[in-house]
């Protein structure tokens, strides 16, 4: 059987490979490890390896593997890459280090708002709708620099770039292309004035063309902890 060891080293590889073949610092795209529906003693095993991101979909099961992994708090960085209701704005903005997924102005300016003193600002990125009518979660291209400017405004918040999940497709020209509109979004905003690092994209099958166009953290699951089960909903 092969070991989440293993499949970490293997990623960190193609990850190398990618940044060398895109003319890229090896050291210039962080490695967020996606460890939804895993269990936390999964998470324990990948952090046993030196990996200490790591990203959550749903935030009931994130807090779950929070608690039982207070042991390595210090050393673990949470990352919160699902859709935030504002009813879980509070739990968020005191458990979690970053939201990559936020789209709407009242949600930020929850988390702004209720991020405790005692922590630094909360790491966020907007999430941008780049597929078109594909996704329904992400702002548009069009409403994104009046978000970025408001958000960037608040005082509890930093705000460090953007993130999109693109369509899957096959082929490293037609993977690129979505990847590409978010690094000219990203640009855009960054000319604007705006203090962006944070270029998050690529996930599993995609990580290559995104770090071609600029990804500077990958969202990577499967290729980490193996095939996700089917949700049941
Ligand atoms: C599940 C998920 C990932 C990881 O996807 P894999 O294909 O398993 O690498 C990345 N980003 C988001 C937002 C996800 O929901």
């Amino acid at each position: 059987m092969v070991s989440i060891a293993q499949n970490l080293q293997q990623v960190r590889r193609r990850l190398a490979d990618a940044c060398a073949a895109a003319h890229r610092p090896a050291d210039s795209v962080m490695l967020l490890a996606v460890s939804k529906t895993c269990p936390a003693e999964a998470v324990r095993e990948a952090h046993a390896t030196g990996q200490a991101a790591f990203g959550e979909n749903y935030v009931q099961e994130a807090l779950a593997k929070i608690e039982a992994l207070i042991d390595l708090r210090p050393q673990l960085q949470w990352h919160l890459i699902g859709p935030l209701q504002s009813n879980k704005t509070r739990v968020v903005a005191e458990q979690f280090d970053w939201v990559h997924s936020v789209d709407r102005l009242k949600i930020a300016e929850r988390l702004s708002e209720q991020r405790p003193a005692g922590l630094p600002p909360l790491q966020v990125c907007l999430q941008v709708n780049i597929s078109g009518e594909a996704s329904k979660s992400g702002v548009t291209l069009d409403e994104l620099p009046a978000l970025a400017r408001a958000v960037a405004a608040l005082p509890r918040l930093a705000l460090r770039g953007l993130m999109a999940i693109p369509e899957p497709v096959d082929g490293l020209a037609a993977q690129r292309a979505p990847h590409r509109r978010l690094r000219e979004a990203f640009e855009a905003l960054r000319a604007e004035g705006l203090a962006l690092d944070t270029l998050s994209m690529g996930m599993s099958a995609d990580l290559e063309a995104a770090v071609l166009e600029g990804a500077t953290l990958v969202r990577i699951g499967t290729a980490i902890f193996g095939a996700r089960p089917r949700p049941a909903a």
